[in-house]
């Protein structure tokens, strides 16, 4: 069976960071690539880090049903279009997703099963820290951002599992364990089971 990874922070966690180290760490889990209205960042990639289209197209896409969950953040449109998780389904894969606690909340009534993860930066200091070190945003965005973050938190009691982002290293190492737990539960291991029960009672 596929697990679904829902991971959810307040911008400027380390989230991205952490994702992405997770990736590289554990085999088989695949990254669930948003639909988003907003402008790349960066050194951000199409169809890598998001597919970007714009407003109308992705309106229509939400009147042809084809998010699994999608919500408003910081103005712009971001959703996950079905086709991910029909995809690592079919790979064999888990896949993980970032996405915010509205999306989040969506996702876990369509798919009780996923677990929720929620990443919180150790202070508020250091959120305003690492927000301003990223520097690609304006002044009026960061501080918009701050007070989202403050609001954001608050639903931490929704997710399954919380993490304090202290040290990337301690937190990628805490994001493997919830993987391979989970991985691990007994009823998602009945396919792997049934085989071996089988080779002891043909024995
Ligand atoms: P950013 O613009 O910084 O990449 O992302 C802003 C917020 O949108 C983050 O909290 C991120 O998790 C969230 N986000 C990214 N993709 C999706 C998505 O497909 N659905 C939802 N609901 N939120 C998303």
């Amino acid at each position: 069976m596929t697990n679904v990874f829902v991971i959810s922070a307040p911008s400027g966690s380390g989230k991205s960071t952490l994702v992405h180290e997770l990736m590289k760490r554990v085999p088989n889990l695949r990254f669930s690539v948003s639909y988003t209205t907003r402008a790349p960042r960066g050194s951000e990639q199409n169809g890598k880090d998001y597919y970007f289209i714009d407003r109308q197209d992705f309106e229509a896409r939400v009147g042809k049903d084809e998010f699994l969950e999608w919500a408003e953040v910081f103005g712009n449109y971001y959703g996950t279009h079905r086709g991910e998780l029909e995809r690592a389904a079919a790979e064999g894969q888990d896949l993980v997703l970032d996405i915010d606690v509205q999306g989040a909340r969506q996702l876990k009534k369509k798919i009780p099963a996923a677990v929720s993860i929620f990443i919180l930066a150790p202070s508020r200091r250091e959120l305003e820290q690492r927000l301003r070190s990223r520097s690609q945003d304006a002044e009026a965005v960061i501080e918009r951002r701050l007070r989202e973050a403050a609001a954001e938190i608050r639903n931490y009691s929704d997710y399954d599992y919380v993490l304090v982002n202290a040290s990337v290293n301690a937190s990628v190492e805490r994001l493997a364990a919830i993987v391979e737990a989970t991985r691990s539960r007994r009823e998602r291991m009945e396919r792997e089971i049934r085989p071996i029960l089988e080779s002891f009672e043909n024995a």
